[in-house]
């Protein structure tokens, strides 16, 4: 249906591609430039952009300020290792998050994707209670529905059935894996449980306010604080994933912001660069960081990836940083909160409509259940329309480039409402 370019007919013999059965999949549309919040497609059609690749494109595609920056990077110095030399965007780009990152939050670790991020957070956790001679806390509290990425740590503290974990049976730690907790009952459960597990918990890690590839769903900010809360009295480090949720999404800078919160350690990855090239870090209070800092070379914290704090990726992010105050997109969020729920709002109507609910930036409509060719049918008609939007799980929704125009928005959640009444 599609007519494929040769470099794609050529090259599908020899890609493997993420999350999906090459056998009978979809053909990936051929992709040759993405601007503002539109994606061109070979064929010169335009996708209106509902993802904003995965959450990470917040000013949109090719924002000029940040294109500039990297292309001067580019001209003075690519790459160059961390390890024993120092460079000015790394060093710079750790004092402008910390100016921003909920305050306390002190020590910033690069590194170059959001699971490496997730690792990271989760071997200074085991080593901070190993440096204090507390070696058998070393598992970790997570949540149902929750996603913390691919690697294999990351994914043990992942929602166990999306996670697919009985594949990794054996080879994957074991974790404590519990509801979030919503009200007095499931609290006190939750603390009996958390309570019991002390001696041997790590850390608490969790995606602030809003689940995301888990099936986006919301809790609030007071039980975010209540579960961060409890982690204290129990001795029990708050890890707080805001790989999804940071920069602006769910209305706030950061979602623990909301809650007033300052988590033990923080992940954050996707938009920090604004979209244009992977990069994370994890960020830690100076309370953990001077469990690492002794005379004892054996309690330095151990990592350091290859590409760690690479320049190019940090001159996107401060630019991004830039960007991201100058153009003001808290205020864009308020906006595109308020036109989400009004426009999406008229889903509800739809039999198999369970719930529709927006936070921030984050459009849900949550169906009772979607089968794979739904999915496939919705996908499609999604395209047809000229929106980029992908099902997942059980539920449709959009998590645009900040930058998106009232009209552009508009038009993804007819293309929602429109394949709804269609599938
Ligand atoms: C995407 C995501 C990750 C993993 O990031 P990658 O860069 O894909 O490795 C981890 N945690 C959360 C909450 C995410 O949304």
């Amino acid at each position: 249906m599609i007519n494929l370019p040769d470099w794609e007919k050529s090259g599908l013999s020899h890609i493997w591609l993420p999350y999906c059965q090459m056998k009978n999949m979809a053909l990936p549309l051929p992709v040759v430039g993405a601007l503002g919040c539109k994606i061109k497609l070979a064929d010169g059609r335009e996708l209106i952009d509902g993802i904003a690749s995965w959450w990470s494109a917040c000013h949109g595609y090719q924002h000029p300020e940040i294109i500039a920056a990297v292309e001067n990077q580019l001209k003075t110095l690519p790459h160059i290792m961390f390890g024993g030399l120092a460079h000015e965007p790394g060093y710079r780009l750790a004092g402008e998050l910390v100016k921003i990152l909920p305050r306390g939050m002190s020590k910033v670790f690069f590194s170059d994707s959001g699971s490496t991020a997730v690792e990271i957070a989760m071997k200074m956790a085991v080593q901070y209670w190993h440096n204090q001679g507390q070696s058998r806390k070393n598992r970790f509290i997570c949540f149902r529905h929750g996603y913390h990425g691919d690697t294999m740590g990351a994914m043990s503290i992942s929602d166990p059935e999306s996670g697919m974990h009985k594949l990794w049976n054996g080879y994957m730690p074991m974790q404590y894996v519990l509801d979030i907790p919503s009200d007095e009952y499931s609290f006190a459960e939750f603390k009996e449980l958390v309570a019991g597990i002390r001696k041997t918990a790590a850390a608490v890690i969790i995606e602030p306010l809003v689940q995301c590839a888990g099936g986006m769903k919301f809790h609030s900010a007071d039980v975010l604080a209540a579960i961060k809360n409890i982690c204290k009295e129990n001795e029990i480090l708050f890890i707080a994933d805001e790989i999804a949720t940071g920069f602006g999404r769910t209305g706030n800078i950061f979602a623990c912001n909301e809650a007033g919160i300052t988590p033990d350690i923080m992940c954050i990855g996707k938009a920090l660069t604004g979209g244009v090239i992977g990069m994370a870090a994890t960020i830690a209070t100076e309370e953990i960081f001077v469990k690492f800092y002794s005379d004892d070379p054996t309690h330095a914290f151990m990592h350091g990836p290859t590409y760690m704090a690479n320049p190019l990726a940090c001159s996107a992010a401060l630019a991004s940083l830039e960007v991201f105050k100058k153009e003001n997109r808290l205020a864009a969020v308020e906006k595109i909160e308020a036109q989400l729920s009004a426009e999406l709002a008229l889903c509800q109507a739809f039999p198999g409509v369970e719930d529709v609910r927006v936070k921030g930036a984050i459009g849900v409509v949550q169906l009772s259940e979607m089968s794979t060719e739904k999915k496939l049918k919705l996908r499609q008609e999604f395209i047809e329309s000229g929106c980029w939007i992908r099902p997942l799980e059980d539920v449709i929704y959009l998590m645009p480039p900040l930058t998106i125009s009232e009209q552009e928005l508009t038009k993804l959640t007819s293309a929602i409402y429109e394949g709804l009444k269609k599938c």
